[in-house]
């Protein structure tokens, strides 16, 4: 049997709460759009079009080629995902993922690496950093990509895929304010009841 085809956006949600990609996988509903997401789309395809008049200052590089929502996949990981932005070099590839968000989280970082993992598999380059565009801030973080993390983003999609195919509930997040406004709160009895 193969692995389960796992994407960027299951890893991100794992760190930031390991129950939600495991519910979208095992019981999947109808998600609405909701207002903030629509705000978020429209944001994301303006600041790729202003991206595209921008240079390559904010991220300290003078000269590359960049690319816009480039879909990348690794059969070996089995992943995939599209990211907003790959800048490449002579020497190297660095994705860029744009954020509504006034700083970077745990998630986010880790997000990035799955997507240089998947850069190096797709476009056979060596990814070494990664940025996080903060678009109220209009700045550009600089994210190194270590071979822990890598390590981490394996264990992830390992842990995930196990849960998923044993059915076992996964551990909820330690960060309970993430539970006020979550989607899948109704099914998470145990957090909303303090049952350990
Ligand atoms: S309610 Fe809390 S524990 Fe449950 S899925 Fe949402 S964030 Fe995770």
């Amino acid at each position: 049997m193969n692995p389960l085809d796992l994407t960027v956006t299951d890893v991100r949600q794992h760190v930031y709460c390991p129950r939600i990609p495991y519910y979208r996988y095992t019981m999947p509903l109808e998600r609405p759009t909701t207002a903030k997401m629509d705000l978020g789309k429209e944001e994301h395809e303006s600041t790729s079009a202003k991206e595209a008049r921008r240079t390559l200052k904010a991220y300290g590089i003078k000269e590359g080629e960049r690319r816009f929502g480039v879909n990348l996949h690794s059969a070996h990981l089995g992943l995939r995902g599209k990211i907003d932005m790959i800048i490449l070099t002579p020497g190297e590839a660095i994705p860029v993922e744009y954020k509504m968000a006034a700083a970077i989280g745990l998630h986010h970082k880790y997000q990035l690496t799955a997507y240089a993992m998947l850069a190096e598999h797709t476009l056979k380059r060596t990814v070494t950093r990664a940025f996080v565009y903060l678009t109220p801030a209009k700045r550009a973080v600089e994210v190194p990509i270590t071979a822990a993390m890598r390590g981490h983003v394996r264990s992830i999609l390992a842990e995930l895929r196990s849960s998923v195919e044993n059915e076992r509930l996964p551990r909820p997040t330690p960060h309970r304010k993430r539970c006020t406004d979550c989607e899948y709160r109704r099914f998470c009895g145990d957090v909303l009841t303090g049952a350990p």
